[in-house]
């Protein structure tokens, strides 16, 4: 629904969303397949500039079903956003859907979810301004793949200590030394389901009329770092 804010859903089924950052990258397909070994439908928050170089893996996302977000056009840190920062992100945005457009050869296509670069938030202009344009914005539980010092068998254990029903776990499928996310996501998604837990999309975890949308203070909820472009 535009205008809201979705980082948990609130859900006693073992369901967890899977979301995908920076891409479409070289790392894109790798995941599709994985995906599509455990007929699996994710989200994949996409780059405008990443679109533009990658259009065919971009095609690909989509042809296999999965949902597709906007994640601005060159994942600028808007925590150093001074003056204008609502008509900066709307243009951005809006350059993300007309290459997804160009790359989909689909006119009429837009997504309805954004997702900030660093997890940028706040209440006083970003909200509305999404809300004015039609998105929602999804947050996630948790995620740590960014971190290039951490070892893949701690990632994979710190992915699996934060399952829990309604959790949205943000990987990144764009961006330099993807491979360690590539183990990760195929270790976790393993490893859970032997825990009974199944994967989704951000639309299914808090789309449509049963939507398991849940607003809460925003204090425990962390950004990305910045100075990398994860
Ligand atoms: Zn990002």
């Amino acid at each position: 629904m535009p205008g809201r804010f979705y980082h948990d859903g609130k859900t006693t089924e073992k369901v967890i969303a899977l979301t995908f950052d920076d891409g479409p990258g070289r790392t894109t397909p790798a995941i599709l397949e994985l995906l599509k070994q455990h007929h699996i439908r994710a989200t994949f928050f996409m780059l405008g500039d990443q679109i533009e170089e990658f259009p065919d893996i971009a095609r690909q996302v989509a042809a296999a079903g999965h949902e597709i977000g906007n994640h601005t056009y060159v994942h600028f840190d808007y925590h150093l956003a001074k003056n204008a920062a609502p008509q900066r992100l709307v243009h951005e945005l809006a350059q993300t859907e007309t290459t997804l457009q160009r790359a989909l050869h689909d006119p009429s296509f837009h997504t309805q979810i954004v997702r900030m670069p660093y997890g940028y938030y706040n209440k006083t202009w970003l909200l509305p301004t999404l809300k004015e344009h039609g998105y929602a914005l999804v947050h996630w539980s948790f995620g740590t793949d960014w971190k290039l010092a951490l070892p893949a068998d701690e990632m994979i254990r710190l992915y699996i200590a934060h399952a829990k029903p309604g959790a949205v776990f943000l990987f990144h499928d764009g961006g330099r030394h993807r491979e360690k996310t590539l183990a990760a996501v195929t270790a976790v998604i393993d490893a859970l389901e032997k825990k009974g837990y199944r994967f989704i999309s951000a639309e299914e975890m808090f789309g449509g009329e049963n939507a398991k949308d849940v607003q809460r203070s925003t204090s425990d909820v962390k950004g990305e770092p910045s100075g990398g472009r994860f």
